[in-house]
């Protein structure tokens, strides 16, 4: 066993978090920074020090946990944990990272399932158009989560004041955008 307590962990979890975003598992000394000022640590199942020290057990019942765990939905990326980290551990890379994993091996907690359906109408919304369009963007939403009726009833006074448009903006560069969700897609095959 080596003695160097800052040993990366290469193996497990830990080492894909490495490999995919350099961020070290095994340089968090649990000070619980993180967790005291992530303002959404109240709604995890497990705050973000927490998480640290699951992947730094190199556990694969614990790792499964991780993925599967509700926390890595939650983390709105404010970076409040990134710029209190005495070790400058950039966790909201690397919750970015897992979600990935998570949606990749079908292990995504049922309870993100709104939060995904959000995530990919906005992105869908900026890869057609290059910028959010709003009603293309609630239709696409309302549709993936089923809730076609819910906030109907907003729409049309929001129009009638010029709030959203029925026609969606295009940019000018078009292609750059699609060249940007093209390189983005082969990168995460690689
Ligand atoms: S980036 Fe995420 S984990 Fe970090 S403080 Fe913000 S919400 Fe919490
Ligand atoms: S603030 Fe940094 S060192 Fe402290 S527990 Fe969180 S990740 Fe670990």
């Amino acid at each position: 066993m080596s003695s160097d307590p800052h040993q990366y962990v290469i193996s497990g979890l830990g080492g894909e978090v490495f490999e995919n975003t350099e961020v070290k598992v095994s340089h968090c000394y649990q000070c619980g920074k993180c967790s005291a000022g992530c303002p959404l640590s109240e709604e995890m199942d497990y705050p973000p020090s927490m998480i640290m020290r699951m992947l730094q057990t190199g556990n694969p019942e614990l790792e499964e946990k991780v993925l599967r765990s509700f926390s890595i939905w939650v983390c709105l990326t404010c970076e409040m944990c990134y710029a209190r980290c005495p070790m400058s551990i950039d966790i909201p890379k690397m919750m970015d990272f897992l979600r990935e994993k998570a949606i990749e091996e079908k292990k995504a907690n049922p309870k993100a399932k709104q939060i995904i359906s959000f995530h990919k109408s906005f992105l869908d919304s900026v890869k057609y158009t290059g910028k959010m369009y709003e009603i293309g963007f609630y239709a696409d939403y309302k549709t993936r989560t089923l809730k076609i009726l819910d906030d109907m009833l907003l729409v049309p006074p929001m129009i009638k004041r010029g709030k959203l448009s029925i026609i969606p903006e295009l940019i000018k560069d078009r292609s750059g955008i699609a060249s940007i969700f093209r390189k983005t897609i082969k990168k995460n095959k690689t």
